[in-house]
């Protein structure tokens, strides 16, 4: 790979000035740069290079090729699981690298990043496990007796990958791995902010084996993305990011009638029964509810608590977030970091002045830390009445509010009444009541007593919170055209 001034991504600089396009790094025609800030220390220690729309077409074009004249889509699902199996492997050799670079790009603790390579090599064996899937012979007899239909599950083609900064390495392999599994071919564009951990994820590809021309990588801005997204040849949209950005590809997609998938933001609620055993709800309630400092689409940051235990649950969790340790992302102790970038550490502050202004009492936290680093203390806002702009808005940093409720139905009510539809958990002693509730919850995905993705279920958020699933098999056939082949039954 160019550019990588030093191998300990901990500490040498960065600033690869290509794009990897058809197999090779290939440099970029555009001039501009986006700089690479780590959060924690202010310091400015890489930049890649923003794509001019010359190297997006040179990207489409390479992808284009590989769908329409080389190997990939026509070999069998279980030779390219093969080939996953082995960028699997590849991935779990650059571990550290993965690590290192995406915890100083943003701020994300290693205690969460050293987990990231595990984490993608799992998800690309999953896939890698479903090609039987693919292969095996799916005959409908038609009801009526007159025959019976062949279903095929072609590939779609050239696939735009566009990713956020907060899980720059899972977010762009939970798209990858059954786009290429499917025998898509992809061009690839990460977030502004975390350009660089993705790197080491194509050169992974590379020494796999992946053909040239099947996974290409821009690097630039939203009007990169755009670009991607309206690009005459590509055929399916894959996008993780915010909900205003997602109805703009949406629209864009709806007048192309091109295939999207949009999982954006949320606004999750935990509801706490009265049952609740806050022993066990203290020992997962970082990872369920300010995981990589609040900055997770699916945490459940609404907290509604019962009034019968009301302060008792205000005061526990506040015990919790007080006593985790906040700090340098690279120490493995290290529960909060900074907030990624200089944007979202503004619009954290924009909220926690309304709630200041709205009357919310803060527990604990609620100021942001000296600098340089972009730390933000975090924040327990109590006494969050339903109308309070905490109550309703994303805020994607360390914070976490608190309601109170009387009955579990308005309990329900209060979790379904933004309009997201992304997480949720129900906490209680009595897991069949919880599941019960869980039931009622109007999104995507809801967890009993613990909330965590399952590379075997689907994924995807209701309403605002976006279009089709990530995960399982639902989430490969997002990636595939669907073909019935009709003929007389055979005898
Ligand atoms: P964002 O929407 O600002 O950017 C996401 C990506 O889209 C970036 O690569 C950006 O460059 C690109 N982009 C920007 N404008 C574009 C345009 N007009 N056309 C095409 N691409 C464009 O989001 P972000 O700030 O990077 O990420 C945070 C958001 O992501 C939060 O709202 C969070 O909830 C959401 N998110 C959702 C999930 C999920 O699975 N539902 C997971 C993680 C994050």
């Amino acid at each position: 790979m160019t550019g990588a001034a030093e191998t300990d991504y901990r500490r040498g600089a960065w600033h690869p000035e290509d794009h990897f396009i058809d197999g090779a790094w290939t440099p970029s025609i555009g001039t501009g740069r986006i700089d690479v800030v780590d959060p924690a220390t202010g310091e400015t220690w890489g930049s890649a290079p923003v794509a001019a729309p010359e190297d997006v077409e040179a990207a489409m074009r390479a992808a284009r090729r590989a769908f329409d004249e080389g190997p990939w889509p026509r070999m069998a699902p279980s030779e390219r699981a093969e080939v996953l199996r082995r960028f699997a492997a590849e991935i779990e050799a650059r571990a550290d690298a993965l690590s290192a670079t995406n915890t100083r790009e943003n701020g994300s603790p290693v205690a969460e990043t050293a987990g990231a390579a595990a984490n993608a090599a799992g998800i690309l064996r999953y896939f890698a496990g479903l090609a039987g899937h693919l292969e095996r012979e799916d005959v409908r007899p038609f009801p009526s007796g007159a025959g019976e239909s062949v279903v095929r599950r072609d590939p779609l083609g050239v696939c735009a990958l566009i990713a956020p900064w907060n899980f720059p390495i899972n977010l762009v392999v939970i798209k990858l791995a059954p786009a290429l599994l499917a025998g898509n071919t992809v061009v690839i564009k990460p977030a502004s902010p975390t350009p660089l951990s993705i790197r080491h994820i194509v050169e992974a590809a590379r020494a796999a084996g992946v053909p040239a021309g099947v996974v290409n990588l821009v690097t630039g801005n939203g009007r990169t993305g755009d670009a991607m997204v309206r690009h005459p040849l590509v055929d399916k949209v894959a996008f993780t990011g915010s909900t205003e950005v997602g109805r703009r590809i949406a629209a864009a997609c709806g007048e192309l009638l091109r295939p999207v998938t949009l999982e954006l933001g949320g606004k999750s609620a935990a509801i706490l029964l009265d049952d609740v055993d806050l022993d066990a709800f203290a020992g997962v309630f970082v990872r369920s509810c300010m995981r990589n400092s609040g900055q997770t689409c699916y945490i459940s940051t609404r907290i509604l608590a019962p009034r019968s235990r009301y302060e008792e649950i205000v005061a526990r969790i506040t015990e919790v977030v007080a006593g985790a340790p906040q700090g340098d992302p690279f120490d493995p102790a290290t529960v909060f970091g900074p907030v990624a970038n200089r944007a979202q550490y503004e619009s954290v502050l924009a909220h926690l002045a309304s709630a200041r202004e709205e009357g919310a009492r803060f527990a604990t936290g609620g100021d942001p830390l000296p600098g340089p680093g972009l730390f933000i203390a975090p924040t327990v806002l109590a006494d969050v009445a339903p109308g309070m702009r905490v109550a309703r808005e994303e805020i994607f940093g360390p914070v976490v509010t608190i309601q109170p409720y009387r009955t579990v139905d308005e309990a329900v009510g209060i979790a379904n009444s933004t309009p997201f539809g992304l997480g949720g958990i129900v906490f209680s002693a009595d897991e069949e009541r919880a599941f019960g509730i869980a039931e009622r919850v109007d999104s995507g995905s809801v967890g009993v007593n613990f909330f965590a993705s399952n590379h075997a279920a689907p994924f995807g958020g209701r309403h605002d919170s976006g279009l089709g699933v990530e995960y399982g098999v639902e989430g490969l056939e997002q990636y595939v055209s669907f073909k019935s082949i009709h003929r007389a039954a055979r005898r």
